[in-house]
């Protein structure tokens, strides 16, 4: 039997995940139930052309309208705001939903594509961390799979098909480029422009999550992410700096042995395995040549000059309503960095005040609890300037 997805609805189709996903599609004959963006309106039309969804969903209703017009003469149907994120995310047609949004935005369309019995293809990682109970007990109440397009948690996934019983694995291994600022110290660090932060050295990706690899950040959040899908305590989640991103991430099994699955960086391969469990398909994505690449290098983090992983850590160890802070916390505060409003080490001192603010905050309960600290959180951060 073949487990190809037949039919996608990608959320986020504009970004860099969304377009490397049409790509994988188009490649793989796969077709496409719906698109959604925020605002980027032409290549939207673009893609609307190509692939003739049902839905295509625009956060921003001023956008839509304008998008409405201008596709009037094509079948697909244009919604907007949240109420269209999550049409598109539920569309009759599709059979998995790719999550490529950036932000806890992307929260709400993945509750809803669950309910509606998608599988999901999980690139958006900030709503794992922000509803992480929330949405791997809806997923298994409803019986959908959530399949890892992160890297680090696809070769995770992938490394686990070859060890039958989850009881022998010993520890997650996960490998961290170590971002532009590697090696830096915190002195070092008051003086980097957004220029220097958004200048990754592996990897090309949107802008928020190219900030978050710069303060590590990213890390941070991939570990919780790891929690969520995997099951495990963050105990057994080591980081490891490896430069060269060949090594995607390892885990360490209970004899000591270490299964790591690699590639030449592209998110195309993740993608790619997402949409082909447990098969495996040709790919364009060029392979590897060990003897090019001569040497695979490993280093402890610094994790004194980049504190997020330890925030991070803190913050799933108590499970309440940390995560969350931590992350609207941390989009905002590096959307202030990005206009210019606030420096790059402020990022991460937003983020502590915030969780200094909420710290008797309770565990939410509901989908609306979290959306309540998430946007008080917001507030306090948008208030501190
Ligand atoms: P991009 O910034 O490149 O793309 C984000 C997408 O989300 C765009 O389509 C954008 O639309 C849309 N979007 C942004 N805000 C909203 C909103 N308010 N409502 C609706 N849509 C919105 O991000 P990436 O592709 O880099 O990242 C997407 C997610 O994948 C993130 O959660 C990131 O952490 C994760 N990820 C990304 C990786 C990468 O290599 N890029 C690797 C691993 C994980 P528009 O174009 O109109 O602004
Ligand atoms: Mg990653």
């Amino acid at each position: 039997m073949i487990h190809l997805k037949e039919n996608l609805s990608v959320l986020g189709s504009t970004g860099s995940i969304g377009t490397q996903t049409l790509s994988v599609a188009r490649e793989l004959g796969i077709k496409i139930s719906s698109l959604s963006a925020n605002k980027n309106i032409s290549l939207l039309e673009e893609q609307i052309r190509e692939f003739k969804p049902d839905v295509a969903a625009v956060f921003d209703e001023k956008y839509a309208k304008e998008l409405k017009e201008k596709v009037k003469d094509t079948p697909t149907k244009i919604l907007s705001g949240t109420y269209g994120l999550c049409e598109a995310a539920r569309c009759k047609t599709a059979d998995c939903v790719v999550t490529a949004v950036s932000g806890m935005i992307g929260l709400e369309p993945t509750i809803a594509a669950i309910s509606a019995k998608k599988d999901i293809a999980l690139a958006n990682k900030e709503t794992l961390v922000a509803g992480g109970n929330l949405v791997m007990n809806l997923a298994s109440e409803n019986n959908v799979k959530i399949f890892p397009v992160d890297s680090e948690h696809s070769a995770i996934f992938q490394c686990m098909q070859g060890c039958k019983d989850k009881k022998n694995i010993s520890k997650l291994i996960l490998t961290a480029s170590g971002g532009p600022f590697f090696g830096k110290s915190k002195k070092e660090l008051q003086s980097v422009s957004i220029k220097d932060a958004l200048n990754h050295p592996s990897w090309s990706m949107g802008a928020k999550i190219t900030v978050d690899s710069a303060t590590m950040m990213n890390k941070g959040l991939e570990i919780i992410e790891a929690v969520h899908l995997f099951d495990i305590s963050e105990n057994n989640i080591d980081v490891v700096i490896h430069r060269e991103s060949i090594v995607h991430s390892m885990i360490e099994l209970m004899d000591g042995s270490i299964i790591a699955q690699m590639g030449t960086p592209s998110m195309k391969t993740p993608i790619q395995y997402a949409l082909t469990y447990p098969e495996r398909f040709k790919s364009s994505v060029p392979t590897l040549n060990f003897s090019k690449i001569k040497n695979l290098s490993f280093f402890e983090p610094d994790y004194s000059t980049f504190e997020a992983m330890n925030i991070c850590r803190e913050a799933i160890r108590k499970n309440a309503a940390q995560p969350i802070i931590l992350n609207a916390a941390n989009e905002e505060a590096v959307k202030l960095f990005l206009n210019e409003k606030i420096t790059f080490c402020e990022i991460i001192d937003a983020v502590k005040a915030a969780l200094d603010e909420f710290k008797n905050e309770k565990k939410p309960n509901s989908l609306k609890e979290i959306l309540n600290i998430d946007e008080a959180t917001r507030n306090f951060i948008k208030e501190l300037l």
